[in-house]
């Protein structure tokens, strides 16, 4: 370990943040972190800058019950950063969730938007509950106390919220309702993932999924292989699993694998994507049951022979225990965080290109700015312009990476970092910091 490698492990990050597993998405992102921030020889004040969040609040919100009981929750929003521009991220609802966690999900979002280069900085938010017990009137009441207690963070030129784990376009609505409720005038541009007819935009349900096949196709090219030549094996089906398989389908590549939480499905001919969603969508969201396929694990699904491996389920799928035995060319990753930092160099050493979830997966913060945009000019596009635009984008974002990765003879993720940082510390320089 060389000098400057020992020092930024002892004295720059001196708070490790949450206390997680060595393989945790987390732990995984800030080694990488630390990897790019050696690599661009940051100063240490710049590595502090860049290792803590902005602003970290925590409300308590109280909700009057439907029995007429008053219960609190708690709520967070952390604002990692603001340095390119307001800070984006969604909003989680779980049991489990607490600042550590959201503090990890919004330093990610600064680098995710930092890769595409889209005008925002970071930021996460989340409220401890499990939505599964509140009523449809509970959950409202709930969102909509929340946003007023947080109606000097939010805002269009501040901080934009957006769905996450267990909320969706309902509860953008109330945010958006209950925030310009407060302003006195309608602010669609406070949250992006709404219902199109509040100013929600075309394409941003399948955006994450386009965007991952974007730069999947952009990845075949380099490695000199047609999209109809390329065998694919997607685990996962659900909104970013499903338009990944379909639109590779829709490609010519052949679909040889998919999987969802029943299970995998594997036909060596490739499988009809389209017949399987629409099975999905008719079986109670699950392909429990789909009998066109020869039955696989999840576990054999991300082992098979294959160009791509998609995963596009959860975090933690690749790791250690694994990874020797992975055989596809490409993982494209469009879950967070589905291979460890203990496997990254695995997949080096076996030549594996991993185009990392900050750049396969940005597909969809990069429609929620397009989102914002349209709100703000109060002009709607085609559903045709916003995939042009977003190819684009992640076309020009996988090319910038790639060049980087060139440059510095360091893997797409160690690039997608070095990039991101770089950006923001650049940024941050010519800024300066305000006293
Ligand atoms: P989703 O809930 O729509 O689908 C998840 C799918 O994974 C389902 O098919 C489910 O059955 C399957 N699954 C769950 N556990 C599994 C397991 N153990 N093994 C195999 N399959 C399993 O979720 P989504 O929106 O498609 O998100 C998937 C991943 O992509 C998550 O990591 C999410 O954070 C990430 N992501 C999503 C978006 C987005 O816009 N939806 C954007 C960025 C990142």
């Amino acid at each position: 370990m060389s000098s400057t490698k020992e020092q930024y492990a002892t004295t720059y990050y001196k708070e490790p943040g949450p206390k997680l597993d060595k393989e945790s998405p987390f732990e995984s992102m800030m080694e990488r972190f630390r990897f790019a921030a050696e690599i661009l020889n940051l100063d240490e004040g710049m590595f502090q800058y860049l290792a803590s969040p902005v602003k970290q609040v925590i409300v308590s919100i109280p909700v009057v019950m439907d029995d007429g009981r008053i219960e609190v929750f708690e709520g967070y929003r952390v604002i990692h950063d603001n340095v390119l521009g307001p800070s984006k991220g969604g909003i989680r609802y779980a049991p489990d969730v607490n600042l550590d966690e959201v503090k990890a999900l919004a330093s990610w979002m600064t680098w995710k938007c930092a890769v595409v280069n889209v005008p925002f900085g970071g930021a996460k938010g989340g409220v401890r509950v499990d939505p599964k017990k509140l009523s449809y009137s509970e959950l409202e009441r709930l969102t909509r106390r929340y946003t007023a207690n947080l109606l000097e963070v939010f805002g269009p030129d501040r901080d934009i919220p957006a769905p996450d784990m267990n909320t969706n376009e309902q509860i953008m609505a109330w945010i958006m309702d209950t925030y310009s409720m407060n302003s006195l005038r309608t602010e669609t541009a406070v949250v992006t993932g709404k219902p199109i007819i509040l100013g929600g935009s075309q394409g941003r349900k399948e955006a994450t999924g386009r965007g991952v096949v974007t730069v999947t196709l952009a990845a075949l090219s380099k490695l000199g292989i047609m999209p109809n030549r390329a065998n694919v094996a997607v685990q996962g089906f659900g909104n970013v699993g499903s338009v990944s398989a379909e639109l590779m389908y829709e490609q010519g590549a052949k679909v040889v694998a998919v999987s969802d939480i029943s299970g995998g499905y594997f036909n060596k001919k490739g499988l009809d994507i389209p017949e399987m969603i629409s099975y999905m969508r008719n079986n109670s969201n699950t392909l429990e049951g789909y009998a066109d396929a020869e039955k696989l694990t999840n576990e054999e699904l991300l082992e098979i022979d294959c160009d791509v491996l998609i995963p596009a389920a959860k975090e933690d799928q690749i790791s250690r225990h694994n990874a020797e035995n992975i055989k596809a060319k490409i993982i494209s990753e469009g879950a967070n965080g589905p291979v460890t930092a203990n496997a990254d160099a695995i997949l080096e050493k076996n030549g594996i290109m991993v185009i990392p979830d900050i750049l396969a997966n940005a597909g969809g913060v990069t429609v929620s700015y397009f989102e914002w945009v349209q709100d703000r000019q109060g002009y709607f596009w085609t559903e045709e312009r916003v995939n042009r635009r977003l190819n684009r984008m992640m076309r020009t974002a996988f090319d910038n990476l790639y060049k980087v990765s060139e440059e510095y003879n360091i893997t797409l993720r160690q690039a997608a970092y070095v990039y991101a940082i770089n950006k923001v510390a650049a940024t941050l320089k010519m800024r300066g910091i305000y006293a």
